[in-house]
């Protein structure tokens, strides 16, 4: 059918930037691919550059439109999906930054974390809460009981940079400071021209603030505890708005054009809207460089005992209410990590030939893996533990240690899937899985016969770029409805869980747990 009205679609990643041109068919009229070059400037330290992020985030805009043979004038509207807890900070009035762009994947903040986790402040807070959890039986404060810091947050490192960094703490003080996720610095780049005065609102979605560990889903707001702990001035945190907020429009003098801006989320609940997950238990699963699992858990607020997270999956203002619902997340570090770090090695020379790999021998010879360069998250919770292979024999093989290796990054994500049944009623009935990773046949058959719940592959593995573009879509009234969209989510290939397989895995899980517990705490 084809249409004269054309979506952007924007998703800011870690690794690379993608803009897609959809028509209102979902069918890709054009796309572009620029690299996000991570700068590693010492050990621990992961950074971005904004300029060079905002020329490269021009460019794949520049080349999407220009390859689907259209001018900025033909977009109807432009979505957009980032990373989140990546932050900056900058002078308002004089625009200039004052550090580059410091990554979720940054540990300069670790001793910070590790200090604050054993302090007498945090453990006095997770006690106070306690006793209002017992007293109140409010979800809310069990998750300030259990609340411990983490790098991947913004909380510790935009401390660290409170700390060290003058140009900053001068800043704060002449009250000219902002700090922005890489969402409200994009929206405020794409509106503002350059060197104009015109005052540009400091704004980001409510779903890309609920990652930042300074947000409280419970209360819907900036959370107060943490601001005065950490003595964060409010004034320098973007206004939170919800997901149909009025973003404006791009700048006509960066694409010749204006065009308007209907969407900015997170990248994992624009992943959830490509998923197509809106019921109750949905489940997706994220397969990239790290893995996300999220589950939409509509109007409730889940309060993990074992480190997941809730968080606001999106938030929709309607006759001037404002209708949130929630996902819970938990997230392993590592995953296509440890597939290039094999490239890289040598064990295999191409991802896709992993699967056939892994598939030529019975099993892995009694050789276990344990993937964590970033260390060990939810339910495990060790950052410092080791990675690396353990019970090599004489008869081991290379197809023994790449199967080892994707069974290890299989039962990593079912360790979170395991905790989510757990502590939630949900009887799952499947999990879509989408990202590079997801393409392993081997991993996702693995992944179905543990977790015993079919895995559904999506076809279009880029679920954030899709997601963002529903939503853009629909603020921008060219679909009717949410409901409307579920036609364009196409599975690719589904995974059945096999019955004698999951007793095989049970028994292997149990040692490669106990093999866990010996590359615990490697690193002091
Ligand atoms: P991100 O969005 O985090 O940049 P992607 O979703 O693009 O990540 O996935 C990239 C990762 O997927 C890379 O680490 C790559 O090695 C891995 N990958 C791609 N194809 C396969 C495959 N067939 N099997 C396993 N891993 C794969």
């Amino acid at each position: 059918m084809g249409s004269d009205k054309y979506i952007a679609s924007l998703d800011v990643g870690t690794t690379t930037i993608r803009c897609f041109i959809f028509d209102t068919d979902l069918k890709i009229r054009g796309a572009a691919t620029e690299r996000v070059h991570l700068l590693n400037p010492q050990p621990g330290y992961f950074e971005i550059d904004p300029t060079d992020l905002w020329e490269s985030i021009v460019v794949a805009i520049t080349n999407a439109i220009r390859e689907a043979r259209l001018t900025a004038a033909d977009i109807t509207c432009l979505g957009i999906s980032t990373q989140r807890c990546s932050f900056i900070t900058w002078d308002k009035d004089t625009e200039e930054y004052f550090h580059n762009f410091i990554t979720w994947k940054d540990l300069r903040a670790d001793s910070l974390v590790k200090q604050w986790n054993s302090s007498i402040r945090l453990r006095l807070l997770n006690s106070a809460a306690y006793v209002l959890y017992l007293i109140t039986r409010s979800k809310r404060f069990l998750a300030g009981a259990l609340l411990k810091l983490m790098n991947g947050q913004i909380t510790l490192r935009l401390l660290w940079q409170m700390k060290n960094n003058e140009k900053l703490k001068s800043a704060i003080e002449r009250k000219t400071a902002l700090c922005g996720t890489l969402d409200s610095w994009l929206l405020y780049k794409l509106r503002k021209v350059r060197g104009s005065k015109e005052a540009v609102e400091h704004i980001s979605d409510i779903t890309s603030c609920t990652a930042t560990g300074l947000y409280d889903p419970f209360t819907l707001g900036w959370a107060g505890w943490a601001l005065n702990m950490f003595s964060i001035n409010p004034e320098i945190l973007p206004r939170v708005v919800e997901s149909n907020y009025n973003f404006g429009y791009v700048h006509e003098s960066i694409f010749g054009a204006r065009i308007r801006i209907t969407c900015s989320m997170s990248d994992q609940s624009c992943s959830l809207w490509g998923s197509n997950c809106f019921a109750d238990g949905d489940i997706k699963m994220t397969l990239g460089t790290g893995s996300f699992m999220n589950v939409y858990t509509n109007k409730y607020c889940h309060a993990s005992v074992h480190g997941l997270y809730p968080l606001v999956a999106w938030q929709f203002r309607r006759n001037g209410v404002n209708d949130t619902v929630f996902c819970i997340e938990g997230s392993v570090n590592d995953t296509g990590s440890m597939i290039n770090w094999a490239i890289n090695f040598g064990l295999f020379d191409d991802p896709a030939r992993s699967s056939s790999i892994a598939e030529s021998v019975p099993d892995s010879d009694g050789v276990y893996f344990i993937p964590a360069f970033s260390g060990l998250g939810p339910p495990i919770n060790d950052i410092q533990a080791g990675t690396g292979f353990i019970g090599l024999r004489s008869s081991t093989r290379q197809p023994h240690l790449v199967r080892a290796l994707l069974e290890s990054i299989a039962f990593r994500i079912a360790q979170l899937f395991y905790c989510t049944s757990s502590e939630t009623n949900y009887k799952f009935s499947r999990i879509k899985v989408d990202g590079g990773v997801s393409k392993n046949d081997f991993l996702c058959q693995t992944l179905a016969d543990i977790t015993g719940v079919r895995v559904e592959r999506s076809k279009f593995s880029e679920s954030s770029a899709l997601g963002a573009a529903f939503v853009a879509g629909l603020n921008a009234n060219i679909w009717p409805s949410q409901t409307h969209l579920e036609k364009f989510y196409s599975i690719d290939k589904v995974f059945l869980p096999r019955e004698e397989m999951k007793c095989k895995y049970m028994q292997l899980i149990g040692e490669w747990e106990q093999a866990v517990e010996r590359f615990k705490k490697w690193y002091v």
